[in-house]
């Protein structure tokens, strides 16, 4: 269980991804979180370094699918405007939602990457179906509701953990 929190790769942001290496190695779809790995919980748009990044994402030949627990009225706001296709309500990390992105890209899991801030819901839900998991820093924390403080909670108790297993190292640990 606690192996299944830890992801493949550990970034600051987004922009930190090695997009064109993860291209290179056959990855064709990245399936994306929206609180707190794309903007803050509480910010509505997109920022202009973001969008460049989208822009970015497509010109590489990748496909893009929002995957959110957040509901309808959020994840449309956000994604709607920019021509982005969405899962919203998706509770994570049950399977579902992952496999809905999957086949709404046409992409298998072996093709699929998952970008998210949070162990509980997007590693844990990645790892288990065999995706390509990337751990961001949380923008804000401050926004967050009651789950995910409890989620956060949890997380910081499953680190413990995995350091006194050694699966977890300081090193590779984002500045
Ligand atoms: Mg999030």
């Amino acid at each position: 269980m606690f192996e299944r929190l830890v992801p493949k790769l550990r970034v600051n942001t987004v922009f930190d991804i090695d997009l064109e290496d993860l291209y290179r190695q056959g990855y064709r779809g990245i399936i994306t979180d929206l609180d707190n790995t794309l903007v803050g919980a509480k910010a509505p748009l997109a920022t202009p370094e973001l969008l460049l990044w989208f822009a970015k994402v497509k010109e590489l030949g990748f496909k893009l699918i929002i995957v959110s627990n957040n509901n309808m009225q959020r994840v449309s706001r956000f994604a709607t405007p920019l021509n982005i296709e969405f899962v919203h309500q998706a509770r994570k990390p049950s399977n579902a939602p992952f496999l809905k992105a999957m086949k709404q890209m046409e992409l298998t899991p072996q093709q699929t990457i998952v970008v998210g801030d949070q162990m509980l819901t997007d590693v844990y839900g990645g790892n288990r179906l065999g995706l390509y998991t990337v751990l961001v820093l949380p923008i804000s924390v401050q926004d967050e509701g009651m789950g995910t403080r409890i989620n956060r909670r949890i997380e910081r108790i499953a680190l413990t953990r995995l350091r006194k297993q050694g699966l977890w190292h300081e090193e590779e640990n984002p500045k």
